[in-house]
């Protein structure tokens, strides 16, 4: 009884030892270089879980956090600044660390050739957009299996964190799609944390839990479903715009901060609506635009266009990426998730 109790335990420590190797340092870290217990806990309170979370953060950010005075704030913005590396790199070490990127399948060949042959990529925001029922969630809820897969196939050995805003999640999906990948269905179930956003602010307060929940265990996927819906009903009207895009650079600032600092894969979907302004739709090469105009262009570094084609077929176009060719991918949906059209 007594060997069995100390084999756990020196189990834990070894999972403790891993994380520190590779993955972000808890905030805890900070009272081992000065910081108070109690400023950590401050901290811990205003939703930073992490040195990185910390380091990322404007100084007059953390001027708001009560009890923070501007000596405070840049002690510890200086402490981090020494445990995070943040300063220039060569392109070679550059390389090496995008060479560690992992990638998830979409479950289609096709469609991971188009996002340059292995599916999505870690550390980065990829955004899906497109009408209704062209496929976005259904990409989505694929992912969110797939990404639980090891690398040799496929996936990045991680769980998924779900952020559903239109109660579109559906889980037996994800039990067939586990199917499809030999899973065992409950063990894919327990490994998708799922919350449903009900307004904006509450959307951008999950995202603090979430890095709570990526400091215990090893997540992979991201998902926010659909990004910018609870955006269009809180904020009405051309008075408002600029409230809305300041709140949603926030909430994509956030995104980019986690996607980088745990090393996750964020997938975003978002709307298309008729492209109005200026009354030029008419001559508009493309007059269906996403949501969210340049903040949201500049948050995602790849960004999908689907569109339906034949049956149950979709076309994926890649929109705007930074290392990958403007081109399309045919794939299907089907009861299993994503796969490729059979033709
Ligand atoms: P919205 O903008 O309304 O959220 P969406 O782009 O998220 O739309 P999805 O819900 O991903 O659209 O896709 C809907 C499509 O998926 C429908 O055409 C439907 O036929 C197909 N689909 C849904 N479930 C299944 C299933 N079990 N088997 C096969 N096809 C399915
Ligand atoms: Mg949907």
């Amino acid at each position: 009884m007594q060997a069995e109790e100390y084999d756990e335990q020196s189990e834990v420590a070894d999972v403790e030892e891993g994380m520190e190797d590779q993955g972000p340092l808890p905030i805890q870290h900070l009272e081992q270089v000065g910081v108070s217990a109690s400023d950590v806990k401050k901290l811990n309170e205003a939703g930073y879980y992490t040195v990185e979370s910390v380091a990322y953060t404007p100084r007059k950010q953390l001027l708001t956090i009560k009890g923070f005075a501007e000596a405070k704030v840049d002690k510890i913005l200086a402490e981090a600044a020494k445990l995070v590396p943040m300063g220039f790199t060569t392109a070679a070490d550059y390389h090496q660390k995008r060479s560690e990127l992992m990638h998830i399948t979409t479950g289609s060949t096709e469609l991971d050739k188009l996002l340059g042959g292995h599916g999505i990529e870690t550390g980065s925001i990829t955004e899906i957009f497109g009408e209704f029922r062209t496929g976005k969630s259904q990409i989505c809820h694929t992912l969110a299996v797939t990404c639980q897969l090891d690398e040799a196939s496929g996936g990045a050995s991680g769980k998924c964190l779900y952020i559903d805003t239109e109660g579109t999640f559906r889980p037996e999906r994800l039990v067939e799609i586990a199917e499809r990948y030999n899973l065992d269905p409950n063990e894919v179930l327990d490994n998708v944390a799922y919350a449903r956003a009900f307004n904006s602010d509450h959307q951008t307060a999950l995202l603090s839990q979430a890095s709570m929940l990526m400091t215990e265990s090893r997540f992979s996927l991201l998902v926010v479903d659909s990004s910018t819906a609870l955006y269009r009903t809180d904020y009405s009207g051309r008075g408002e715009l600029s409230a809305r895009q300041m709140h949603l650079a926030r909430f994509l600032r956030t995104l980019l901060r986690l996607a980088d600092e745990f090393g996750i894969a964020v997938v975003i979907t978002n709307q298309v609506v008729a492209q109005v302004d200026g009354g030029m739709a008419m001559f508009a090469a493309d007059p269906k635009k996403p949501i969210g105009g340049n903040i949201i262009a500049h948050a995602s570094t790849t960004r999908l266009s689907l569109r339906k084609g034949r049956g149950e077929t979709r076309v994926c176009k890649i929109y705007d990426s930074p290392c990958l060719p403007e081109s399309e991918a045919v794939f299907a949906i089907t009861a299993q998730g994503i796969a490729d059209a059979k033709d």
